[in-house]
This record gives C-alpha cells, structure tokens and sequence, in this order.
C-alpha cells in the first residue's frame, strides 16, 4: 500500500554534548522515509539544490524508496542548523535556510496521485496543502509541524489541519499551537481544529494519543547512549505510518502498535547522528525492539 511524504531534505548541522555533525543528510522527510521504508512502499516529493551530493541520492534509492517526485532545483538545498543542551529534548534552531524551498511548487507524478497513505512531514503548511490537493482519494493523512511554521504561518497551518486525520507534533509544540499550557486541554483544542487524533511526543518521555474517545500512553525506550535526538520524531511518524500502510486497517489495535513501531524507529534514530543507526537496521531488530516495548509496560491485572 502506498505511502507519500512531503517535506524537507536538508542538509544539517548538529551540535551535541557528545559530538558534532556537518551538514549531514536530514530533513523531516528523509528521516520519514527511510524509517517507514523498513514497513512499506515510500514516495518522496521534496526538492534539493544542486550542490546536494549524490551520494545521498545512492542512499535514499538503496532503501528503495520512490524519488521520482524529488526534484533538483537551481541554488542550495535547505539547511538547518540546530544545537541540543544536556535536556536532550529540546532542540534549539540557530539557522533556517530554506534555499530551493523557498519557491518549490510540487507537481507530484501520475503514480503518486493514488496514493492511500500520505503523510505531511514538517514544512510550510502551504507546501503540504499543494501536495494534498493533488492526492486522489487519500485514507489517511497525518501531519506534522513545529514551531518555526506555527509562528509564521499559522493561519495556512490551521487550515491545513480541517483536512488532516492525525496530528503527530512535540509537547512544547502542542502548547504553542493552542495557547494552552496543559497538555489535555492543549489535546482538545488541536481536535476542534480538524483532526481525529493527536499524538504528542515527549521525547525521552514517550507519546501520549489522544482522540476523541481515548487516550494512549507509550513509554520511550530507555536508551543508555542517546547521541543525536534529530530525526527522532520524523523516525516516529515514520514506523507510525509505515505499519498502518502495511497491515492495511486502521483501528484501535492498529493504531496502538503503530505508536509503538513509531517508538522503536525513534528510539534507534537517537542513537546515532544523522541516519547512520537506521541506516543498518533489520526487521528482526524493529520487531525485536516492539517485543521489548510489550514486556517493559506489560502488568497484571488485579485478581477479583
Ligand atoms: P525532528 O524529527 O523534529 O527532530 O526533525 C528534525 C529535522 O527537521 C531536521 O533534519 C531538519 O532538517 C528538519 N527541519 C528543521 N527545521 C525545519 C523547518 N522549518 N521546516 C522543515 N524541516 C525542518
């Protein structure tokens, strides 16, 4: 079952406590893919520069992932450059360069257009607007944003959001988009925007859902060597989405194991810079991780 992703493909600069990496391959939507291409058939529409190396590209179709919607555009490709403290959680952004973004208008190909799955990966809500309308009959739409487009393009973010099923977004996020501090309340506010659900990442906190008829917690994995945060919740949406394109139904159950497949990717994602853990994975080490996930939050009921 098909699954497209827009969003961006960068090149980042990462600084750490425990190292240092220099406009390495990034970008919401190559983290995206690369973790949902260990479940699923990915399609990719973003675009590059033409200093954008090429090896990336050897990369990106070594994990057999469509780019046929990845255009390579005249100037740089879009960098970020952002730094993390010893509160891991927190990203801070130092530089934003949004380059061949800037006037990028996807035109997605004809094999794309019937896509079931689609996910929205961080960038201009304008962009992920222009990418939904030419989807024929999506299934599922999940997005995500952070705060860099909440503050400069809310209103385009919000109007983004009638047509979106799940909001996947960081807890800092959630307060900001809705003016609330408490996260329940925050939850509710998201859902009259549009979507059905909202899923809140708490980096080494885990991830809460919340729709309108429940609330889902999961745990993170607890990582003895976390070395690079980024990607982490790109990686989440990633295994998230791939597992619900790839056992094909969307419900409870589903949904529940697709959280916890999402946890798995962000948790290898973390213990690397760039994508070189998640680069190496197997299906037996996601699916060996998901059992871990059971076993560390299984408890019995009390007997009556
Ligand atoms: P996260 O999963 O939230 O850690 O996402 C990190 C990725 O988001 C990095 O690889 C960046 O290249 C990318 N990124 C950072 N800022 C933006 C932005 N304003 N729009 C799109 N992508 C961004």
């Amino acid at each position: 079952m098909s699954l497209v992703v827009v969003g961006s493909v960068a090149l980042d600069s990462v600084e750490t406590p425990f190292g240092k990496a220099e406009e390495a391959l990034g970008g919401s939507a190559t983290y995206f893919s690369t973790a949902a291409s260990y479940f699923t058939d990915v399609k990719l529409v973003a675009v590059v520069g033409k200093d954008f190396p090429e090896r990336h590209i050897r990369f990106l179709k070594r994990m057999g992932i469509d780019i046929r919607g990845l255009q390579k555009a005249d100037g740089r490709t879009f960098r970020w450059k952002g730094k993390y403290d010893f509160d891991l959680n927190q990203a801070h952004t130092l530089d934003t360069q949004l380059n061949v973004f800037a006037s990028f208008r996807p035109v997605l190909p004809e094999e794309y257009r019937e896509a079931e799955y689609v996910f929205l990966a961080n960038i201009d809500p304008e962009l992920q607007l222009e990418v939904l309308g030419q989807i024929r009959k999506p299934r599922l739409v999940a997005c995500d944003t952070m705060n860099f487009w909440i503050e400069r393009k809310s209103r385009k973010l919000k109007e983004t959001l009638k047509y979106v099923d799940i909001l996947t977004i960081n807890e800092a996020e959630a307060r900001e988009l809705s003016g609330d501090s408490n996260l329940v309340k925050a939850a509710r506010r998201i859902l009259s925007f549009g979507p059905r659900a909202i899923i809140v990442k708490r980096g080494e906190y885990g991830a809460l859902m919340f729709s309108d008829s429940s609330v889902f917690a999961a745990p993170a994995y607890p990582i003895e060597s976390v070395f690079d945060p980024t990607g982490a919740g790109d990686s989440f949406a990633g295994g998230f989405m791939g597992h619900l394109a790839r056992v094909k139904s969307i419900n409870d159950r589903s949904i529940r194991q697709a959280i916890i497949f999402g946890s798995v990717m962000a948790s290898f994602d973390v213990e690397d810079f760039s994508l070189n853990r998640m680069k190496r994975l197997t299906s037996r080490a996601i699916e060996g991780r998901f059992r871990e996930f059971k076993k560390l939050t299984h408890f019995e009921d009390l007997k009556s």
